[in-house]
């Protein structure tokens, strides 16, 4: 890659309060304040409703000069008691920005303070999350923010001691709702229907059906009820595995409820071994719905194999996103001859290597962490895949290497239904295998076309000139 001596150019990551407000999206009846300055949430308001075509709603204090020289404690409770009085929530997410976290505001001593003078406050649980944005990306923003919610509902003596039989699965990064969907579908299948608390769940408040109200809060989320009974649970699943997931950590720690860590159920592989824990945990065999899912995408993974096998592809995004779908085109006879997951995890290069040994691979994988888009777009023309398969702000390198992009992750602004990819289970591996081996037979079809056009116009150009020259002889 070529050497530069500047910063980071078009970084692929975004910041942590965006991952913090996608966390807090998925839990009942929450609304986020942002505490810094106002361009913060301008930015994610607008990266998250072009994502999720919903109008999303995050306040914000509103810091100014005075506010950044002498404090923003006076912001801070005033952005609290509007967002009370006009939203009505029951929860607030207060995550920090990095302005807020740069003047040293002591935020929990200002909620603190808020507390002891408000009477109405009582009945909201006000939760703060510090994201300064130089420290890490949206990916640790939602892990924290997951982990703030469970220990403040399990912490201040919420929920009753009785033990419940449930199971907790946890995300360890943020999903779309029609994946959300798909794994409650799959929970509900294995374990039953009321046997599992799915946290943080934006299936509904990311997704919301058209109803004709105007809602200030989406319905939909995490019940405030269940997460309390968290630290009650039988188990807990963190879906991830390239990061520490905290709240799933604490569970076990503190409470002694047992933690078992799966990737996110991409492609066949991690699909099965989410399917064989849940069969294990539920002491009984994988439904024959199932099974006959399972089927189905064999047989698809069969019938693609012609057009898929030696592909060269370039997979960039979310670490765990980045990991199934390595797992997955390693698994169809793919060539993954580049793989960059935005951003710096404990174990990706681990989980992504043992996969990769797992082939008898002929080309050489490079993988590449925490990468921005300028040395991305280096890369990809070392490596040269013929496919990209990422978020749509990798669109410019497609275009200007004349490659197709497979939109997967966030954020895809470009292109509507962000909301409705379907990427987990047996039907997601299907529904993206049928993207990508179509995009290939499209591309071809293209690139056929183009041929036939040329030769077209070479013949065309062939006989005209023996027409002017049959012409231009001498009678
Ligand atoms: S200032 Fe910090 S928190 Fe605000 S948008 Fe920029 S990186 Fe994000």
């Amino acid at each position: 890659m070529t050497e530069r001596n500047y910063t980071t150019v078009n970084p692929c990551v975004m910041c942590q309060p965006m991952g913090s407000v996608m966390a807090f999206k998925g839990i009942e009846s929450s609304m986020v304040l942002m505490h810094g300055s106002q361009g913060c949430s301008t930015y994610m308001r607008l990266h998250l409703s072009h994502h999720f075509r919903e109008p999303v709603d995050i306040a914000s204090t509103s810091l100014s000069e005075r506010g950044a020289v002498y404090g923003g404690s006076e912001n801070l409770k005033k952005g609290l008691r509007n967002v009370i009085t006009r939203y009505h929530p029951k929860v607030i997410g207060v995550t920090t920005t990095c302005l807020a976290e740069t003047i040293g505001d002591d935020v929990r001593r200002i909620l603190q303070e808020f507390r002891e003078e408000e009477n109405n406050a009582d009945d909201v649980h006000i939760i703060s999350v510090s994201t300064p944005s130089y420290e890490d990306s949206h990916t640790t923003g939602f892990i924290k923010a997951v982990d703030a919610i469970v220990r403040h509902f399990t912490e201040y003596g919420m929920g009753n001691d009785i033990f419940n039989n449930k199971l907790n699965v946890v995300l360890g990064e943020n999903i779309a709702p029609e994946d959300t969907r798909e794994l409650k579908r799959m929970l509900k299948a294995t374990i039953g229907p009321r046997s599992f608390i799915f946290m943080p769940d934006t299936s509904e408040t990311f997704d919301a059906p058209m109803t004709g109200k105007v809602e200030k809060i989406f319905p939909g989320g995490t019940p405030l009820s269940e997460i309390t009974y968290m630290k009650n649970c039988a188990a807990s699943i963190g879906l991830g595995i390239t990061s520490d997931n905290r709240a799933v950590d604490h569970l076990e720690t503190k409470y002694n409820v047992p933690a078992k860590r799966v990737p996110m159920p991409i492609g066949l592989e991690y699909s099965d071994r989410i399917m064989s824990v849940l069969s294990e945990i539920a002491g009984s065999e994988i439904p024959e719905a199932y099974r006959k899912e399972r089927g189905r995408l064999i047989d698809a993974m069969v019938d693609v194999h012609k057009y898929l096998y030696g592909t060269r592809v370039a997979i960039y995004g979310d670490p765990e996103m980045v990991l199934g779908m390595l797992s997955m085109s390693l698994e169809n006879g793919m060539y993954p001859v580049l793989v960059a997951p935005s951003c710096k995890t404990p174990a990706f290069r681990e989980h992504a290597q043992e996969r990769i040994d797992a082939m008898n691979l002929d080309c050489e994988v490079k993988i590449f962490e925490g990468l921005d888009f300028d040395a991305f777009n280096d890369a990809v023309k070392e490596a040269e895949p013929e496919i990209l398969i990422g978020n749509s702000n990798g669109k410019y390198i497609s275009q200007q290497i004349g490659i197709p992009l497979i939109r997967v992750g966030f954020p895809i602004h470009d292109r509507v239904g962000a909301q409705r990819i379907l990427l987990m289970g047996y039907r997601g591996a299907m529904n993206i295998l049928d993207r990508i081996t179509n995009t290939i037979l499209e591309t071809k079809d293209i690139e056929l076309e183009k041929k036939w056009l040329q030769n077209k116009s070479n013949d065309l150009q062939e006989s005209c000139c023996d027409l002017r020259s049959a012409h231009m002889q001498p009678h």
